[in-house]
C-alpha cells in the first residue's frame, strides 16, 4: 500500500475558507488526500455536508479550530492561540456553549471593524461583508478582506491582512476568545483529542515560548502542529525535539483555505503513526469511511 496523503487542517464556508464543505472533500478527493480533517473556526456546521461528500477509500476526521488565548511564557500579556479539536462530541454542551459564543463575539467584532473602516471612508459596509456568510458560519476578518478586494480597495485577502486588518491595526478589534487551558479540557471531556495549531506562526504577530508546550502538555494537549506553512525549518526542528520530549504527537497540514489563501491543500502532511496516535486517544466522535 502507498503511504496515505493525511491533511488534518482545512477551512471550508462554515468559517473563512472559500469552497463548501462538499467541494472541500471533492478538491481533496481531486489532490490524492486520504485523510482529510475539516476543522473551521469555532464552529461544527460543515461536518454534515463533508460527510454526506465523502469518497470511498476517504477517511474524514471532524473536528473545529478553537479561538483561544494564552500566556505567552513571558512577562507580556495573553496572545491568541488556535487550538485544533478532533473527534470531540459536537453536542457536548460545553463544546455547543462555548462555540455559539465565539460566534457571537466574531459577528460583533467583525461589525464593528467594518463600520470603523466605513466611517474612515473605505467602500465597505456590513451588509456586504455578512452577505459572504452562508447561515451559522463563523464570521472573520477574511470575509472583510474579501469586500475589500471586491470593492477595489486592495489586490488580495493577503493584501488587506498585511495593510488594513493585521492584529494591532487601527481598525483592529479584539474578541474575547477561550482560554486555552480551558478549551483543552472542554476538548478532552467531549472525548476529543486537542492540537496546538502553528504555534510558531511569527508573521501573525507575537508567538508563545516554546516552553509554554510544557504547560500544555501538562494541561492534557495530545499533539502540536509541527509542520505548518507559516512554520520556517528552524522552528519545525525546534518543535520538533519538543514533541518527542514531551510525548507530544506531531502533526503537519496546509492550513487551507481556498482562494483566502495561496497555500495548496496537502501542502503539509501528517504521518500515519501521528494519525494513528491521536485518534487511538479519541472517544468522542468516529472517524467516517467513504
Ligand atoms: P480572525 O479569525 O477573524 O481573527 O481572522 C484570522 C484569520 O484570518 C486566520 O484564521 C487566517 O485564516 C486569516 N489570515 C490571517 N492572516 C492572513 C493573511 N496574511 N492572509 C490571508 N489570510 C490571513
Ligand atoms: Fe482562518
Ligand atoms: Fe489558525
Ligand atoms: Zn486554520
Amino acid at each position: 500500500m502507498p503511504r496515505a496523503r493525511i491533511d488534518l487542517h482545512t477551512h471550508s464556508t462554515a468559517s473563512d475558507g472559500t469552497d463548501r464543505p462538499a467541494e472541500l472533500v471533492a478538491h481533496a478527493a481531486a489532490s490524492g488526500v486520504d485523510v482529510l480533517a475539516i476543522t473551521d473556526h469555532d464552529t461544527t456546521a460543515g461536518w454534515d455536508e463533508a460527510a454526506a461528500a465523502l469518497r470511498p477509500g476517504m477517511r474524514l476526521i471532524r473536528g473545529a479550530e478553537f479561538s483561544c488565548a494564552g500566556p505567552t511564557g513571558r512577562a507580556d500579556p495573553d496572545v491568541s492561540v488556535h487550538l485544533l479539536g478532533y473527534l470531540f462530541d459536537p453536542e457536548h454542551p460545553a463544546i455547543v456553549a462555548e462555540q455559539l459564543r465565539l460566534r457571537t463575539e466574531r459577528v460583533q467584532r467583525l461589525h464593528r471593524m467594518t463600520e470603523k473602516m466605513a466611517a474612515d471612508g473605505y467602500p465597505v459596509d456590513v451588509e456586504t461583508v455578512f452577505a459572504l456568510l452562508p447561515d451559522g458560519a463563523s464570521a472573520g476578518r477574511p470575509h472583510l478582506a474579501r469586500a475589500l478586494v471586491a470593492a477595489g480597495v486592495v489586490e488580495s485577502v493577503n493584501e488587506a491582512f498585511a495593510k488594513l486588518l493585521y492584529t494591532g491595526s487601527p481598525y483592529y478589534v479584539p474578541k474575547a476568545d477561550t482560554p486555552v487551558d480551558t478549551a483543552i479540557a472542554m476538548v478532552r471531556a467531549a472525548g476529543g483529542v486537542a492540537v496546538f495549531a502553528h504555534p510558531l506562526a511569527r508573521r501573525r504577530g507575537r508567538v508563545v515560548e516554546p516552553s509554554v508546550l510544557v504547560d500544555l502538555a501538562a494541561a492534557g494537549l495530545t499533539g502540536v502542529e509541527v509542520d505548518h506553512p507559516d512554520h520556517g525549518p528552524e522552528d519545525r526542528k525546534l518543535l520538533r525535539g519538543l514533541a518527542a520530549d514531551l510525548g507530544l504527537v506531531a502533526t503537519g497540514s496546509s492550513d487551507y483555505h481556498g482562494t483566502n489563501k495561496t497555500t495548496p491543500i496537502a501542502a503539509e502532511t501528517t504521518g500515519e503513526d501521528a494519525l494513528e496516535a491521536l485518534v487511538a486517544r479519541a472517544t468522542g466522535a468516529e472517524v467516517l469511511t467513504g
